[in-house]
């Protein structure tokens, strides 16, 4: 059994949607089953589609709306004919009808919460696995398609939601049979709670459907197929010279992955982990590329990759107090907890503490919080450099390296020692290109 996962652009037309069952149907005897997103740009539509319709803005709301449904239409008219254009057509306007409902009682409450959203959202892997498996019976191959509503249980946080792996394991053996001569077709990104509300797993969460399945089955491998030629040493279209890395660890590729290599998500590596199933990132566009194999470990040691994340916010607390005062971190720390932040980087001096957060939602609140502890001082557009490498930060000519070429960037923070494989930095976003091109030249490109 394995899992091919096929992203946005992957699926984007008719002619990407046959190369996806091409790739898959190379592999059928595997009995594979192939997980599918939105075509790209669909999600993007159906969000901006629900805050129109959130706006009282009915018209934009239904432009958007005959929009989504005429990119589908036009696929479902080019690849199918007789009955299964019939049937899809059928399937598809189903749907529409259903969205035109959502978006109708949206638009009249002017109101989109988190649970509604996702309910919206899903359609777009609906629609897109409709076409997919439609296809396929077009050209004669066996598929099945499946709701992956049905097994992919979750909690009820909407729009991030998280997988109920023992309920997973148990849905899945019940609706999800793959045999060897069948391909089983279903969405990433969606799911739904014991009650059967529609959740979502997180924008990209695609990835981390493929590695929840194939770890709910016990796959022998997993496959993310995607627009470029596998995890690259940083992001080609910053740095067009970027090389695909053949092989890297699962750690590193968790690390690269939370500090920006968007290529795959960054909680889709923890289900492989736990069956030590191999991951493949591999390029539609070009199928014969090896692309990258994510392994429990990887012989060969190394700079493998520098991600980086922008618009990250640097909290500073500056407090005489702290001196030898424990429980201190402790208190700080408790006040993120609360509001469900996530603290990514910590460097501490004697008196003071410096953070680095992603998701700013409740910042107002926190620096509030914060200021009964001390001075507070925010700085946003900042951006997190994340060097990966196994064994290599033992030995100090990494670090002079890294800085030497880094000497005209001012660096803000840097943090090394929790996990041995990476050393992060944090500088202005207006220099992290510049940073990273520098980087990149300096490991990469001599
Ligand atoms: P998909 O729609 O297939 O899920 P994504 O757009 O989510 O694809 O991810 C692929 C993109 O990730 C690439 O086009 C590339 O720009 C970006 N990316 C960022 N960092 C890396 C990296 N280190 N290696 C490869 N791609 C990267
Ligand atoms: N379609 C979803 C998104 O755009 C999930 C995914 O593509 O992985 O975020
Ligand atoms: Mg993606």
């Amino acid at each position: 059994m394995i899992v091919l996962k096929f992203g946005g652009t992957s699926v984007q037309n008719a002619t990407m949607m046959d190369r996806a069952l091409d790739i898959t149907y190379n592999r059928i005897n595997d009995a594979p089953i192939l997980v599918a997103s939105a075509m790209s740009k669909i999600t993007d539509t159906l969000i901006k589609l629900s805050a129109a319709a959130a706006d009282g803005d009915g018209e934009t709301a239904q432009v958007l709306l005959e929009e989504i449904m005429k990119r589908h239409t036009n696929v479902a008219k080019e690849f199918l004919t007789g009955s299964n254009l019939e049937e899809a057509t059928k399937r598809l306007d189903t749907y529409k009808q259903e969205l035109y409902s959502l978006v109708k009682g949206v638009t009249l409450l002017k109101e989109c919460s988190k649970r509604t959203l996702d309910t919206i959202l899903a359609f777009g892997e609906l629609l897109s696995t409709t076409l997919i498996a439609y296809r396929a019976k077009e050209r004669g191959i066996p598929a099945e398609f499946v709701d992956s509503r049905l097994f992919m249980r979750t909690d009820d946080s909407f729009s991030n939601a998280t997988p109920l792996m023992r309920e997973i394991r148990k849905l899945a053996k019940k609706h999800l049979k793959p045999v060897p001569g069948k391909i089983i077709v279903c969405q990433g990104f969606i799911g739904s709670t014991a009650e059967g509300v529609t959740t979502t797993l997180g924008r990209g969460g695609s990835d981390y459907s493929a590695t929840l399945i194939g770890a709910a089955i016990g796959a022998s491998s997993v496959e993310i197929w995607t627009d470029v030629n596998g995890i690259m040493t940083t992001d080609p279209r910053v740095i067009p010279s970027a090389r695909s890395i053949p092989e890297i660890s699962y750690q590193e590729a968790a690390e690269l992955a939370y500090f920006g290599a968007k290529v795959v998500h960054p909680s889709s590596i923890q289900p492989a982990i736990e069956q030590k199933i191999p991951v493949w990132v591999k390029n539609t566009h070009n199928p014969d590329h090896p692309g990258t194999v994510i392994l429990p470990d990887v012989e060969s040691s190394g700079l493998r990759a520098i991600a980086a994340k922008k618009s990250i916010t640097l909290i500073n607390v500056v407090s005489s107090r702290m001196l030898n005062a424990y429980g201190f971190l402790s208190k700080i720390f408790s006040i993120f907890e609360k509001h469900r932040t996530p603290v990514d980087l910590i460097a501490t001096s004697e008196v003071s503490v410096t953070m680095s957060v992603d998701n700013t939602s409740r910042l107002k609140e926190i620096t509030h919080e914060l200021q009964q502890y001390g001075e507070v001082d925010v700085r946003r557009n900042r951006a997190i450099l994340c060097l990966v490498g196994k064994n290599i930060w033992d030995d100090g000519e990494w670090f002079i390296r890294a800085f030497t070429a880094l000497r005209t960037i001012p660096v803000k923070l840097i943090s090394y020692g929790g996990s041995h494989i990476n050393l992060s930095l944090v500088v202005e976003e207006e220099n992290s290109e510049e940073a990273i091109r520098l980087l990149h030249r300096e490991f990469f490109e001599t």
